[in-house]
Parts: structure tokens; sequence; C-alpha cells
């Protein structure tokens, strides 16, 4: 099979990040006879350095081409003085909306081997903690009508949340499919005891659930949910839930595993479409120090290679490749602790590549 991807390295440690992550890729395509084919596109400040804008037009006509987004992170002080809308990270909202990334998917799984990095004590941490949270993106109050008007005492400013039947449901879709490969529970998180559109959230995901009946699926309000998520979060498999709820509910699960350097995400659209990236920025504080992790970047490629290409199999000879490095005592900087072996970004890429094997 061969697959298009479109690779935007963009700044800072994009670029050595996302050269890393598609050696791992090419060592996959050799093992299991998959071609993989990259286009190279600009946006972010590189984009504002050689086009003027952040988000050039024919990044996004050849994202939409291609079967696949790979992203490593944009943004520096270079161009913190820029306005808003001529800033590199107009980029990130700009391809979500469109390419019609509509579901974010965060893990937080906790390594076995990186477990000093939890903040939680190591009882509540047990063997681990692996959580997926879907979050709705491009619905909910960030999309909502706003404004501001004026009340009799000042000024007054509104933002309105509104989802329909459809975007719910095909986020918790999404949700209850992922959750079939897991570990087959879904938790849906909304404030339905105050919120008319989190009734209707909750209702339609209850509908939703009945075409899944193999997955568990219960009910917390966001304030309970982000007591819980610190009280015991090896209750959860995934949890799904709105825009903002979202942001700042996946914002504490992956600070849960205590390394930014270590955590993927994926943002999907139809037709299993999605663009992979790392959580982190683009830290200009050590770029081109050859002393960034790469793992969160290989593990967006492994979310591509399930979510995107089906490839389950492929998936999996990635993370274990991922688990053995660090089995065997390897770290870069951020992940560093004593006893351990100390690499960069080149020989963390390529012992993650030496480390695949494929045995199925
Ligand atoms: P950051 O994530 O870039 O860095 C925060 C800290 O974590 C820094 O000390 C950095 O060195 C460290 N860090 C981050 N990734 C690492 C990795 N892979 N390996 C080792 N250490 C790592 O966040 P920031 O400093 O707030 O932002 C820097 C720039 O990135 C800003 O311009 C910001 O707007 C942009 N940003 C981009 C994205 C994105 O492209 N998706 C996300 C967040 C921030």
């Amino acid at each position: 099979m061969e697959y298009k991807i479109a690779v935007i390295q963009g700044d800072g440690i994009g670029p050595e990040i996302v050269e890393q992550g598609l050696r791992v890729l090419d060592k996959i395509g050799q093992l299991y006879g998959h071609k993989f084919t990259y286009t190279n596109l600009l946006a972010g400040g590189c984009a504002i350095d050689e086009k003027d804008e952040p988000l050039p037009a024919e990044t996004i006509e050849i994202c939409k081409k291609s079967d696949a987004v790979i992203l490593g992170a944009v943004g520096g002080p270079k161009w913190d003085n820029l306005p808003g809308e001529k800033r590199p990270e107009k980029a990130l909202l700009g391809l979500r909306g469109e390419l019609g990334l509509y579901a974010n998917l965060r893990p937080a799984v906790i390594y076995e081997e990186l477990k000093d990095a939890c903040p939680l004590k190591p009882e509540i941490i047990g063997d681990s903690i692996d959580i997926m949270v879907v979050r709705e993106l491009t619905g909910g109050i960030y999309f909502g009508k706003r404004g501001r008007t004026k009340g009799e005492k000042g000024s007054e400013a509104f933002d309105t949340e509104t989802y329909s039947e459809a975007e719910v449901e095909r986020i918790a879709r999404i949700a209850f499919q992922i959750a079939q490969k897991r570990r087959s529970k879904v938790t849906s998180v909304d404030k339905a005891n105050i919120l008319e559109s989190s009734r209707l959230w909750r209702e339609v995901v209850i509908r939703v659930s009945k075409d899944y009946p193999g997955v568990e699926l219960d009910h917390l309000y966001v304030d309970n949910a982000a007591m819980q998520l610190i009280r015991d979060p090896k209750q959860f498999d995934v949890i799904v839930t709105s825009n903002m709820f979202g942001d700042i509910l996946s914002d504490e699960a992956s600070m849960i595993t205590g390394s930014i350097g270590m955590l993927p995400s994926a943002s999907l659209g139809y037709d299993s479409f999605g663009l992979y990236e790392p959580i982190h920025g683009s830290a200009p504080d050590i770029a081109g120090k050859n002393m960034a992790n790469p793992i969160a970047t290989v593990l967006s490629i492994a979310m591509m290679l399930r979510y995107s290409f089906n490839l389950e199999n492929e998936a999996k000879a990635v993370e274990n490749a991922v688990s053995m490095v660090l089995k065997n005592g390897y770290r870069t900087g951020d992940i560093m602790s004593v006893g351990m072996k100390q690499v960069g970004t080149k020989e963390m890429g390529e012992l993650i590549m030496n480390y695949i094997i494929r045995d199925n």
C-alpha cells in the first residue's frame, strides 16, 4: 500500500523531532512492505519568513489531497510581536478548520519506567494509567456566538455554548469505536445538572451507546471528573467531552504523566483523515541542540498508523520499540534520572528504529 503524507516540520525543535519520526516510519515501511511518501509543507513561523503568512494556501491544498498530516510544532520568540492574525499559531486553528478536524485524541499513558515523573503517589498510579481523552474540537463555546453589550451596570460580555445532535453524535461514535479497541469503557463528561447543551449532549451519547452494546458507558459532571482524575485515574479508559471541558481535562490528564516530551495527539476528521502532532510546542530554548525528546512525535506517528491507516500491528511495533528503549535505560534530558543513559534527539530516534521488530 502507498500512503501520501503531508509533513509540516514547523519551527524550533519541529524539524529535528519530525526527522526522527520519519526514520521510524521508514523502518516500518521496510519491515511491513508499505510505501510512505512525504511532501514537505510550510506552516507557522517558517511560512511567515518565506511566504509572509502563517498558513499558505498551498499547504492547505496539499494537506487536503494527502492521507494524513504530520506536524512538528510552530511558533517562537522571533514571531511573538506580530499581530494575532499573522502569528504562527494561527496556522494551527486554520488547519483544524480547513481540514474539518473535529475530534482531538490525547492519550495520557504512564510508562512503568517513568513512574517517578508522575506527580501522584505510587498507590494512586497502581500498575499503570492509560487514558484516552476524546475532545470535540470544532463546536461548543469556542465557536458559538459571542459579543459585548451595554448593560445597566456597564459593559456586558457573552459567549454561547451550542451543540447540535449531529456534532455530538459524530464525536460520541469516535469515542465508542476507540473504546472497542481498548478496555471498552466510555466516560462522558458534561455539566447536565446546569447546562441545556450538556443535557442534549448526554441524551445523544446515551442514544449512540445503544449501537455499541459491548462498551460500558458512565457519565460524570465536569467538576467531579477533574477531581476523579487526580483521586483515581485508573478508573478511566476513554473520556469523551466537549471542546472547553476537553481543553481543560486533557491538559490535566496529560500532566499526571509528568513528561511533556512523551505525549502524542491526533486530530481526526472524516474518512479517517487525521493530523498527528506532539502536544508540546516548538521548545525554542533547546532548538537545534540535539536535546529534544522525539518520543511524542514517534508516538503520534503510531497513532497515525492506527487511526488513519488501520495498521494496528505496525502501531504496536512502534509503541513496543519505545517501551523497549525506555526499559533498556535510554533517556533524553527531559526524562533523565539517576543511573540511566542520556542520549540526544538523533540517538533516541536511531534507538527506537533499531528496536522495531516485526513479530506479526
Ligand atoms: P513548549 O512546549 O515549547 O516548551 C515548554 C518546556 O518544555 C520548555 O522548557 C521546553 O524545552 C520543554 N519541551 C517541550 N517539548 C520538549 C521535547 N520534545 N523534549 C524536551 N523538552 C521539551 O511550550 P512554550 O515554551 O510555552 O512554547 C514555545 C513556543 O511553542 C511558543 O511560540 C508557543 O506558542 C508554541 N507552541 C506551539 C504548539 C504547537 O505547535 N502545537 C503548542 C504549544 C506551544
